[in-house]
């Protein structure tokens, strides 16, 4: 059976994100959502919301499951016997960091592979903080973030 991780921040869960989530549950037989616990940065959305919001728009695609984790990824993934790692290039400046990502992360666990799905072209400028900035000033994100999330930005944004 393959089994594939695909991590991030998730701060929220975009439909540039849902897109690579839907095209992966089509390559791999199960598919696991890492959501970052990351102590580092102040998320918009505390960890249990992100992950709560990923199960909403994910509840329909059966070989999909949604997780948290914290500290590093390789080890997640080797505590999971995971091998696959994927990842969404949206354009060539994400290029330079997936790169640096991928190859660091292979350093330091050679059985874990990194894939990448190449973002659909309807979503290569979206990004999480694009979202949020938009969501702040009022203006309307339906295009850009599943239904559920929409309302979740308003109350947050009151
Ligand atoms: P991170 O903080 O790890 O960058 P994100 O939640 O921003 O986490 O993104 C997770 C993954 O999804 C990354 O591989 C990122 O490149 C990819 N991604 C983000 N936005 C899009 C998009 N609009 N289309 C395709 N992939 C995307």
């Amino acid at each position: 059976m393959s089994s594939a991780i695909y991590p991030g921040s998730f701060d929220p869960v975009t439909l540039g994100h849902l897109d690579i989530i839907k095209r992966s549950a089509e390559i791999f037989d199960e598919v696991f959502i890492g959501v970052l616990n990351n102590t580092s940065k102040s998320p918009l959305f505390s960890l249990e919301e992100r992950v709560n919001m990923l199960k909403e728009v994910v509840s329909d695609i059966p070989n999909v499951r949604v997780e948290s984790f914290q500290g590093l990824l390789v080890e997640y993934a080797r505590k999971k016997n995971i091998r696959i790692i994927v990842r969404g290039l949206r354009a060539v400046t994400d290029f330079e960091y997936e790169l640096q990502l991928a190859q660091s992360n292979r350093k330091v666990s050679p059985e874990i592979d990194t894939v990448f799905l190449t973002t659909n072209i309807e979503y290569a400028y979206l990004s999480s903080s694009i979202v949020k900035e938009y969501a702040a000033y009022g203006v309307d994100v339906s295009q850009f973030v599943p239904e559920s999330v929409v309302e979740r930005l308003k109350s947050k944004y009151l």
